[in-house]
Parts: C-alpha cells; structure tokens; sequence
C-alpha cells in the first residue's frame, strides 16, 4: 500500500475504534450529525478528563508562581474588538465554481487551480471571520450581538489585574486556563483536529520584558519536555515549527508539530507576544492595566509569553501514536490469522488503567470486591463476560495497560495474576502488595 493509503487507513482504524468503543463520535448522529462538532463517550471523555488533569497539575498545581482561571465563554463583545478578532481574524477563502469546493487560500499550492476538479474557475478570494456569534438579552438586534469565545487566552488578559491583586503574585507569574473555544472553521476536517468547537489548555505568562526571551526558552523546553516525559512521545514523532513570518507585535513564535495520520500537524504553539496583549484591552477599556513594581519603584507593562495547546489535538495525537494491530493466531482449529488491536497508551492518560476479571463467575463476589478497592486508586473496570481472552482483547483495543485475573487459587493465596498489555507477560501478585505494584508498574 502507499504510504498515503496506508496513513488514510489508520485514520479510518482510529475513527472507527473511537465510535465503536465509545471514545469519540459525531454529535447529534441521530439527525445526521453536525459538520465540526465531536461528542466524546464514556472512554472518550475518561482520556480527556486525564489529559486536562495531567496538564493542569503540570502547569498550575506543581508551580507556585502560575494560578488558575475559569472565565465564562460570553465575554464583554469589547474584548475581541481590542484583540483584534472582530477586524482581523478571519480566513481567505476561494471557491471553485465548478465543483463548488471551498479553500484557505493560505493552505493551497496554487489558488487558481482547484485542488479536487483542476477546475481553473475560482472565485476571487474572501474574508471569512471565524468568530461565533450570538445575541444576549430579549431582542436579537445588532446592540445585542455577542460572541462565543475564540481562545481561552482573551478573559486571562482581561482578568490579569484582578487575578494579581488577589493572589499578590510579582513578577514573573502565569494565568492558566481551561476551556472550550469556538471557530467558524470554514473547512472541519481531519477527525477532531479542526473542530468548531474546541477546548484549550492555554497559559500566559507576565514578565518584565527584558525577560522575554529567556521565558520563551524555558517554556518552549518546559512543553518539548512535557511531550517526551509525560505523554511519551519519541523523537520522531514531533518536530519544531519556527514561525519566520510574525504577527506584527510577536517577538518569536514555534509550533510543536506532531505526526498525525494525514501528516504533520499544528499541535502547541509558544508565542512571545510582547506587550500586546495588556496594551490593548488598557487602550479600550480604559483601565491602566500596568504592573507596580514596589520593590523598584516602578510602573511597567508585562510582556507575555503564551503556551496554547489543543486538548482534542492531544488526544489525536496519542490515539495516532498508540494504534498498533498485531496478528495472533485464533484458538480455532483451522489457525486462521487474526488482528489483536493495542493502543499503547500511557497509563497517565488511559482511560481504563486497571481491568478487573473474575476467572468464572462464580468468584464474582470476591472479584467484585477487590475491584472495590482498586477503583478508588485507580481507574478501573469489572468484566465478567465472555472468556478470558476475549476480555484481554476488549482491554487492549481500550488501552488498559494492567488487566488482573481473579482465579480459583485467589482464594486460597489471596494473589492474582497481573498481565501486562504491551509485553503480554504474567505476574503472580499478592493482593495486599497490589496497589503498591500498579503504582511503580504505572509511575505515577
Ligand atoms: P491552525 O493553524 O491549525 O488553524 P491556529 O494557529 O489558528 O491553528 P491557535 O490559534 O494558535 O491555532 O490555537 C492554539 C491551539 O488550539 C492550536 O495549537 C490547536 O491545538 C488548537 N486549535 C486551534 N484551532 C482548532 C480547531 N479548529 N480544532 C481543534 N483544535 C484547534
């Protein structure tokens, strides 16, 4: 197979093995779904939920000097006129007359030729914004136009002054927060990867900005760090975007970029962004937003560095690094080959991290209460139907990195038997030393 054939495929194999497991699938498929917009299942929303903690302990529980926010979606419409996205963020859009296919300009080779037909018939490229719009209070006039959330970075901004006075942070301190985010993406493809509705993981850190520089090195190695260490991603399997071409007010800019099946993809970007940010909203709202620095004696401007990454894309991103198909050979006589699929996952992130199973239903009891005990430690799961195998193969298309069997002899050794998904090994375990073993085993 080709190696763009062979990528499509294992798109289709994590698509499938999301709506099939229960990870991900259309919203509202029952009326036909809606272009852009992705509900997450019962293991979907699991994985997210250990992503986002992952982060957030990352980010804000293990520093001292970065604090949380959790701002509303509907802000102040004066908030994205000073952040310039009611004037600029928008998308140049060109279609094809014949087959009526739309582009960003900026994401095609050549915009005189359409990319699916070849057709030479393209309209004159035009400005789409992207901003979600919606109307608050009784009437549904033009004074009452409000937008949805854009980025989780604008309320951090905004909130900068207020979050400093409660928390007397100095400088250099961060703002994170997480949440979901809305774009009117003319073109939703790629599974979750452009969605129209989102959620961020976004922090801003304030500094003085003679300072600026150094920061945006140390969160740039912070992040590649987090990557490699946390989510366990390899070498080849990320590579750094250095923007050349900035926004008129960024000092630099990189993207984290991963190895998506359709190819390599926006994943994290890390914006030195100067004083923008906190100019503007003092310029509109009229509010001197300035940091006093008392131990100096003076007034200035934080410059922000900005960490923004996309949950929906972190958990693309791992499923396409986890997916492995291995053959087995079945226990049926005529040992016709047959396909046991793994997601290696890392059992931070795994939304099942322990799999319980009796070895006949008859020690249902017992194993049922040793699950008991597991899933306050860990995320957990009983199974008791179907044969063993089976139960194994369900655990790893999940990822389940332990599964542990509850036998006959449990009974008498109060042990079970601890099997690891990736290397298929088998350990005799006493239950007493057990959650001591899954936490070393898991590391965390
Ligand atoms: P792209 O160039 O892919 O449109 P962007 O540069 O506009 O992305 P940012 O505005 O920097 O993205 O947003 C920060 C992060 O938010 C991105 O790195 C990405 O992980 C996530 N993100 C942005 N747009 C989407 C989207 N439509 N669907 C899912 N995630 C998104």
């Amino acid at each position: 197979m080709a190696d763009e054939e062979k990528n499509q495929a294992l798109m289709d194999k994590i698509v499938a093995l999301c709506k099939r497991r229960g990870f991900v699938f259309p919203s509202s498929e029952i009326y036909g779904g809606f272009n852009g917009f992705w509900d997450y299942g019962p293991y979907g929303s699991r994985m997210k939920r250990a992503i986002e903690n992952l982060w957030w302990h990352e980010m804000v529980e293990m520093r001292d000097n970065v604090e949380g926010l959790d701002s509303t979606i509907i802000c102040n419409p004066t908030v994205w006129k000073a952040s310039g996205h009611l004037d600029q963020f928008s998308d140049l859009m060109t279609d094809c007359k014949k087959c009526k296919a739309r582009y960003r300009v900026d994401q095609m080779e050549d915009p005189t030729t359409c990319p699916a037909c070849g057709s030479k018939e393209m309209t004159e490229p035009r400005e789409f914004n992207l901003m979600m719009k919606t109307f608050v209070g009784p009437v549904f006039d033009d004074e009452h136009v409000a937008y949805l959330r854009a980025e989780t970075c604008q309320p951090i901004f905004v909130d900068f002054h207020s979050v400093q006075v409660a928390t007397r942070q100095k400088l250099p301190f961060g703002i994170a927060q997480i949440g979901k985010s809305f774009r009117n993406e003319i073109n939703p493809r790629n599974f979750t990867f452009r969605s129209r509705e989102f959620t961020q993981m976004e922090m801003e850190f304030f500094c003085d900005g003679e300072e600026g520089m150094k920061w945006f090195e140390y969160w740039k190695e912070q992040r590649i760090k987090y990557y490699r260490e946390k989510l366990g991603f390899p070498e080849d399997f990320m590579r750094i975007y250095v923007h050349e071409k900035l926004a008129h007010y960024a000092h630099a800019a990189i993207d984290i970029e991963v190895k998506y099946p359709f190819g390599w993809g926006e994943l994290e970007g890390v914006h030195h962004r100067g004083t923008w940010d906190l100019s503007r909203h003092s310029e509109f709202s009229g509010q001197d937003l300035q940091y006093i620095d008392h131990d100096n004696h003076r007034k200035l401007m934080p410059t922000v560095i900005e960490t923004s990454v996309g949950l929906d894309r972190t958990m693309l991103a791992l499923l396409s690094l986890a997916y492995d198909e291995e053959k087995a050979a079945t226990q049926k006589a005529d040992m016709e080959e047959d396909t046991r699929v793994i997601l290696h996952l890392p059992a931070a992130v795994a939304p099942i991290q322990v799999a319980v199973l009796p070895q006949s239903k008859k020690l249902k009891e017992n194993a049922y209460n040793l699950y008991k005990s597991i899933d306050r430690h860990f995320r957990s799961e009983y199974d008791e139907t179907g044969s063993i195998g089976k139960r194994y193969r369900r655990q790893d298309e999940i990822g389940t990195p332990y599964c542990i069997t509850f036998d006959f002899d449990s009974l008498n050794d109060n042990a079970v038997t601890v099997r690891d998904r990736d290397t298929m090994q088998q350990e005799r375990v006493n239950v007493t030393q057990l959650r001591d073993y899954l936490e070393k085993k898991m590391d965390i």
